[in-house]
């Protein structure tokens, strides 16, 4: 009967995992069980407040951990999600799970602000608004204290609908971020369309810092410009004592990267908050852009 057909169609798809592990349809069928099965981990790294070098947030970033595979990055699962739609419970789980660990924060991680990263199927969903209300609802996290991350693509793919969402979102208190900052479609218009609140600078603009001038010119200038916006710009993947002075010297107020630590488990984060409150602050290194 149709029952028994079914399992076996599940015996394939393992043993096809086992073979093929990046194998788009059997991660799928593995990602579908693995969410149901509470595989999934949000691991934070902590965002530090350039000025003051205090930890002010935390991004959360998901990670598998696999039974057989150990622990795996999103680059590993979250495209097969992206293209199967698992992305939307997956985003879904992230955000609940977010905002619950935001709220139970305590001692040196209590009252941190959290980000959430949130995908284009998500944004355009016609239930994403209800989804991060009841996350908030039912977390009793200040819709202040969180913030979600939407790429450029992600809002130029289907404006309309992006707009709405976008504006609902902010409307409740809940901050927009718009993630890698000048990696995708770069059309400056979004910026007055949408109720942006941070811009995120990419890595590959950061880890060009103190070796390109080129790299040192965009850095400088999506700082002044989320400035002239009144957004605040945050620098990922900040890794070096000197791509750190350049950013303040350039007054990027937030930055987040390997110099003061990588995503932990929630566990290890009040213990890392404090390890990040002793990284030394350098002198500035650059006369701050006028405002
Ligand atoms: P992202 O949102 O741009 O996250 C920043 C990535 O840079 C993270 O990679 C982080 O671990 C890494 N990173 C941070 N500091 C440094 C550094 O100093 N050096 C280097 N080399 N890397 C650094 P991760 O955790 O592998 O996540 C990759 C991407 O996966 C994220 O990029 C985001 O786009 C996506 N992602 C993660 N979690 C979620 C989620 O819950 N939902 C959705 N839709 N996407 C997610
Ligand atoms: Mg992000
Ligand atoms: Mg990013
Ligand atoms: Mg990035």
């Amino acid at each position: 009967d149709a029952k028994s057909r079914g399992r076996g169609r599940v015996r394939v798809f393992s043993a096809e995992l086992r073979d093929h592990p990046g194998d788009d349809l059997a991660t799928e069928v593995a990602l579908q069980a693995a969410l149901s099965r509470s595989e999934l981990v949000l691991h934070y790294q902590p965002v530090i407040d350039l000025w003051t070098g205090r930890v002010v947030g935390v991004e959360a970033l998901v990670r598998w951990q696999h039974p057989e595979r150990g622990l795996l990055p999103p680059r590993h699962f979250i495209p097969t999600a992206e293209l199967s739609g698992l992305i939307v419970p997956l985003g879904r789980w992230a955000l609940d799970r977010a905002c619950r660990d935001a709220a139970a924060m305590t001692g040196p991680a209590a009252g941190l602000d959290v980000a959430v990263n949130l995908s284009a199927r998500q944004l355009t969903h016609p239930d994403v608004v209800r989804h991060v209300r009841d996350a908030l609802e039912s977390s009793g996290l200040d819709p202040r204290r969180l913030m979600l991350e939407v790429t450029e693509s992600a809002v130029l793919e289907d404006d309309e609908v992006a707009a709405v969402a976008l504006d609902t979102l902010s409307a409740l208190g809940v901050r927009i971020a718009i993630d890698d900052f000048g990696t995708g479609y770069s059309s400056l218009l979004y910026l007055r369309r949408y109720p942006i609140d941070a811009l995120k600078l990419d890595r590959a603009f950061v880890s060009g810092l103190t070796t390109s001038p080129d790299d040192e010119a965009i850095c400088a200038s999506v700082v002044s410009l989320a400035h002239a916006v009144g957004a605040t710009s945050i620098a990922e993947g900040v890794e070096t004592v000197g791509e750190y002075a350049a950013l303040r010297g350039y007054g990027c107020q937030q930055a987040q990267g390997f110099l003061w630590s990588p995503a932990v488990p929630i566990e290890e984060l009040a213990e890392v908050v404090v390890a990040c409150h002793r990284v030394p602050r350098p002198a500035r290194t650059r006369p701050h852009l006028p405002h």
